[in-house]
């Protein structure tokens, strides 16, 4: 007798969507999360590009989504999935940090997680001044003067986001022109706590040992080095996906996202991928929520056809 159906893994928009429309089909379905469900939507302040809502708080928006899934049926389990397995009837083995579950299918949908810049003294000063969630961190810094390094749609975002708690936001750049929605850069370009250094790369953050003092960059164009005082770093480089713990499966690229086809499927049958943790361009609320539509579905089919 298997546990379940159908086991998501990861309760974000993407996870909570495809369970929600796999036990809207009558499955018996549960959700694991080694967190609180929500996913990187608890580290979101406004969100304004989610259809529906003029604007609405990232814990929540998932905190309906929650609702809805539940109300479908859903089961939330926590549990830290280390390892799928395969037997030889096809049965999906989920391992978790305390727990062995079986099912028929998996969605994954395990996001990703901040990119860490790399350099001299990020160890060292996270949680001392650095951090990845200005949602989280930004009261921390009231009335004093951050720095965000990126140009993406997360550092233009969160830096508006810090303009409105800290003195100053000076936002780093390696090139001369963001990669953010245009609505973004005009808000930010219109804001007068937020100031730009373009084609700069930050080489290393310095502190007194308790805490962050400044960082040290680098003048991509004339090469000059200089010190620049900040008491606080927020870093939005990009993401990494959190696929280590399906390596065995054998689904990923080279960078570690998980590749489908547009149903969702990995090459593994009964194993789908949704989401963030997907290889694909845009990676928002939306279309993880479109992901999860279609893998929920595909999971009814898919278990119909083994019947
Ligand atoms: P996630 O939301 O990342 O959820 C993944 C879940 O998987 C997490 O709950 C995690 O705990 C769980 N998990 C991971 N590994 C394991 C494991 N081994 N075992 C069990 N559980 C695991 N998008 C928008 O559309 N609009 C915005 O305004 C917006 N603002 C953003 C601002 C910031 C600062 C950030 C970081 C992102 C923002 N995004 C925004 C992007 C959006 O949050 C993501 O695209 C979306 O949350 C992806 O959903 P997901 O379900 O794929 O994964």
């Amino acid at each position: 007798m298997m546990d379940y159906d159908v086991i998501v893994i990861g309760a974000g928009p993407g996870g909570m969507t495809a369970a929600m429309y796999a036990a809207r089909a009558n499955l018996k379905v549960a959700m694991l999360d080694r967190g609180v469900y929500g996913g990187q939507m608890n580290n979101t302040d406004d969100i304004e590009n989610y259809p529906g809502y003029q604007s609405i708080k990232g814990p929540e928006l998932g905190e309906r989504m929650y609702e809805t899934a539940t109300n479908a049926g859903v089961e939330f389990v926590y549990g830290d999935v280390q390892e799928v397995t395969i037997d030889a009837q096809q049965t999906k083995h989920i391992r978790t940090d305390s727990d062995e579950i079986t099912t028929k299918v998996v969605i994954i949908a395990t996001g990703s997680t901040n990119r860490k810049l790399g350099v001299l003294g990020e160890e060292k000063y996270s949680g001392k001044g650095i951090s990845y969630c200005a949602v989280c961190d930004g009261a921390f810094f009231k009335n004093k003067e951050v720095t965000v390094i990126g140009g993406g749609d997360s550092a233009i975002s969160e830096g508006l986001y810090l303009a409105n708690i800290t003195n100053n936001v000076n936002i780093i750049h390696r090139r001369d022109q963001l990669r953010a929605q245009k609505v973004l850069q005009n808000r930010a370009f219109a804001n007068d706590k937020m100031a730009f250094t373009w084609h700069a790369s930050v080489t290393e953050i310095i502190g007194d040992d308790q805490h962050v003092t400044g960082i040290k960059m680098l003048d991509n164009q004339t090469g000059e080095e200089k010190v620049v005082n900040t008491s606080g770093v927020f870093i939005y480089v990009g993401n990494v996906p959190n696929s280590q713990m399906f390596k065995n499966l054998d689904i990923t690229d080279e960078a570690g996202w998980i590749v489908t086809d547009t149903e969702m499927a990995t090459s593994v049958p009964g194993i789908y991928a949704v989401g963030d943790v997907r290889q694909k361009k845009l990676r928002q609320i939306t279309t993880a929520v479109g992901d999860g539509g279609i893998a929920g579905q595909n999971a009814f089919e898919y278990i119909e056809r083994l019947n």
